[in-house]
């Protein structure tokens, strides 16, 4: 597509035409309620939530699109003057309260941004978005593919978040004499509250704005701000660190439960049994707290359930992205010519192509455009972390290094690139200090 015309979830360079996927912050970096470089393209919900987060945002720069059906946006081609239709279909991503995936199709031909995504083939969400894909593409080829590869690395294993849900209800009613911390986002996990809250027959606290949100997402009376009525809270990711709930156990026996598709690991002082945590000498691993290295049989691999991380703290493998499966299985149904990934912020990228060139019509040219990239092998995987508290602003602490597979390595120029860098580092996908985007 010629650049200029239009912009995905990319806020400070000129287009004529904005689009944006979701509310996380990685998305929206750039954009502010001052913002007014032109026509910004939302699902419905987007458009409602829109104004909580930008307040005073002109909204008469939106322009609403409904799911799945195409919508034909006039643009004018910067080099030659002539103006030219690009159609656009949006379909659910099934990650947050609005998410959505854009198909775009034009004289450049089909491409395909998926946002964040989660593809649950079990899910009827999935199962719908799956069709509208099939009918909006018609007889084209994709073409590109921009892909959400956050969990693009085989390591990346969990359950449909359904299951996990289960998970977690029965948890929480294995601890009746505790009160829970569960830890979310502005954005996201409504459906694993509303799990909770019907199986379990609660209300769910959270904070005030998070209830102005549920409220906008028409689930407001389900969730209170009021602490006498029931005993399960939903609190902002950050202020769930073993430090906060040390303090809430001195009150009122508490356990803290963190949904999260990056796995933890379990403090090496711990002797309490991990619940459910797998292991496997697949990976060589490390791991130090505090310092001190910890035996690698002690680590949690991309727990299958509950982990119990610390006395007061659980791991849940509960994700609104797509696990390395589900990406696989999303690859092989839309059979694109080209993939890129999405998330590629400094210190980490995985590139997909790797993993799934096999499966594009175009591997050959990816091959030589992969030259450039900077780590994408993670086949043997060390995590290291250097502190045992959980809150969100620990995920900077969690690094994952990766080791070159020699062979595939020996073949390409990119090698050099990659022993250099062979050590990456998860970040946040913003240098954002608020964390309502989803990991
Ligand atoms: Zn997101």
């Amino acid at each position: 597509m010629e650049e200029g015309l239009i912009s995905v979830d990319r806020w400070s360079e000129p287009s004529q035409a904005y689009f944006l996927s979701h509310l996380h912050t990685d998305h929206t970096k750039g954009l502010s309620r001052r913002w007014k470089r032109g026509p910004l393209f939302c699902s419905s919900i987007t458009a409602k939530l829109l104004p909580t987060r930008f307040p005073g945002f002109n909204l008469s720069l939106l322009r609403v699109l409904e799911i799945g059906t195409p919508h034909s946006v006039s643009l004018v081609s910067p080099k030659s003057g002539l103006e030219i239709t690009v159609q656009v279909v949006a379909i659910d991503a099934n990650h947050c309260p609005g998410a959505v995936m854009y198909l775009f199709h034009g004289e450049f031909g089909s491409m395909l941004y998926t946002g964040d995504f989660r593809w649950e083939t079990t899910s009827d969400r999935t199962q719908i978005a799956k069709a509208m894909l099939l009918n909006a593409l018609g007889d084209d080829k994709l073409g590109m593919l921009y892909l959400d590869n956050t969990y693009c690395n085989p390591w990346f294993s969990f359950p449909p978040r359904e299951v996990v849900a289960q998970q977690v209800v029965d948890l929480i009613a294995s601890h009746p004499d505790h009160d829970i911390v569960i830890g979310i986002n502005t954005l996201g996990k409504e459906d694993l509250l509303l799990h909770i809250s019907r199986a379990l027959k609660t209300k769910i606290w959270v904070w005030p704005e998070r209830l102005q949100t549920m409220h906008i997402l028409s689930y407001g009376d389900i969730f209170t701000t009021n602490t006498s009525i029931t005993r399960v809270r939903a609190v902002p990711r950050e202020s769930l660190t073993i430090d906060n709930l040390k303090a809430l156990n001195t009150v009122r026996p508490t356990i803290g439960i963190m949904p999260s598709g990056l796995p933890w690991v379990r403090p090496a002082n711990e002797k309490d049994a991990s619940h459910g945590a797998s292991h496997s000498n697949r990976h060589k691993r490390k791991m130090t707290i505090g310092g001190s290295s910890v035996d690698s049989s002690k680590v949690g691999e991309s727990p299958s359930s509950p982990l119990m991380l610390n006395h007061h703290v659980y791991s849940v493998p509960y994700s609104d992205h797509s696990c390395f499966t589900e990406i696989r299985e999303f690859i092989e149904f839309i059979r694109p010519s080209y993939i890129k990934g999405i998330v590629s912020s400094s210190t980490w990228y995985i590139n997909p192509f790797h993993y799934f060139g096999n499966l594009c019509g175009a591997h050959k040219q990816m091959e030589e455009s992969s030259k450039n990239i900077r780590s994408d092998l993670a086949e043997n995987v060390e995590i290291i972390q250097t502190e045992s508290s959980v809150g969100h602003d620990k995920f900077d602490e969690v690094k994952i290094s990766t080791k070159v597979v020699r062979q595939a390595a020996r073949k390409s120029r990119v090698s050099v690139v990659r022993r250099e860098r062979k050590g990456v580092r998860i970040t946040h996908m913003d240098d954002s200090s608020r964390t309502d985007f989803d990991v």
